[in-house]
């Protein structure tokens, strides 16, 4: 049976959401409303007439599809991305439970990788189907400092540590994602913070440090939303490798954009 869902786009060659080349599939809808959100376009959510948000009903926009639609795209891609696979983002794809799982059961009987870019926001209670088939977890904290990540995100961050809790438990293998963002989370005394915090964790291969950026910025003035980090300047390449030695000093393996990266030939 194939199992309905609503994307937003795809990327057939993908090479910055996990491992090797990848065919990625952004979904719609996102619970959250980071502040620094480059696909705020992906976030809609259907609004009835009393104004009630359900985010698990309907959506507002993006493309209907159905799981074996995609997998036959994917599929035809399959010799393309033998070296990587398949990377599920979004938007939020742990809020289309069933639609996601079906097309990484399908890929895992392809012999194709999977891997989830989340923010962990969904309770693992519901999450863990999909959680325990994908191959990797891109699991973006976005601050550790739950006060913080209330008004980064408008949500807690209570879902996404106990996300990478479970993941720990049954040693699903792990990326963390995290996003510098000067006057917020790039911070020397929270990213130390950071670091110890996640370096007993056995499941975590590498930090992903991402930093800041405005490209996104033209899509929220599209959608008449106000955009409130035109101020906010981009962490600079100092900041950055300080960052990143943060982590390195606490044993954890980091991976930067490559323009960052000082140690990249690039
Ligand atoms: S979780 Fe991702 S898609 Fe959702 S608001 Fe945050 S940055 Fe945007």
């Amino acid at each position: 049976m194939s199992i309905k869902g609503w994307i937003h786009s795809i990327e057939s060659f993908g090479t910055v959401d996990g491992p090797g080349i990848r065919y990625v599939l952004f979904v719609q809808g996102c619970p959250l409303r980071c502040l620094y959100c480059h696909n705020p376009d992906t976030w809609s959510v259907y609004e009835d007439k009393n104004n009630n948000k359900d985010s698990t009903c309907a959506m507002r926009s993006g493309k209907v599809t159905d799981s074996e639609t995609v997998i036959n795209d994917i599929l035809s891609y399959k010799r393309y991305i033998k070296t990587g696979g398949v990377t599920i983002s979004g938007g939020e794809p742990l809020m289309q439970i069933e639609f996601v799982l079906d097309i990484v059961k399908r890929c895992k009987e392809n012999g194709i990788h999977t891997a989830i870019d989340t923010s962990g926001c969904i309770p693992v209670s519901r999450s863990k189907a999909v959680i325990d088939e994908a191959d990797l977890i891109l699991l973006d904290i976005k601050s550790l400092d739950n006060k913080q990540s209330i008004k980064l995100t408008g949500s807690s961050n209570v879902n996404t540590l106990a996300t990478l809790d479970y993941c720990e438990k049954t040693g699903k293998k792990v990326w963390i994602r995290h996003v510098l963002l000067p006057g917020w989370t790039m911070d020397i005394d929270r990213l130390k913070s950071l670091a110890e915090y996640l370096k007993p964790y056995k499941c975590i291969e590498m930090v992903e440090l991402l930093p800041f950026h405005k490209m996104g910025e033209y899509k929220w003035k599209e959608l008449g939303i106000a955009y409130t980090l035109s101020e906010t300047a981009e962490p600079g390449r100092n900041d950055v490798d300080m960052a990143k030695q943060i982590f390195i000093n606490e044993g954890i393996a980091v991976n930067l954009p490559s323009s960052y990266d000082l140690n990249s030939d690039i």
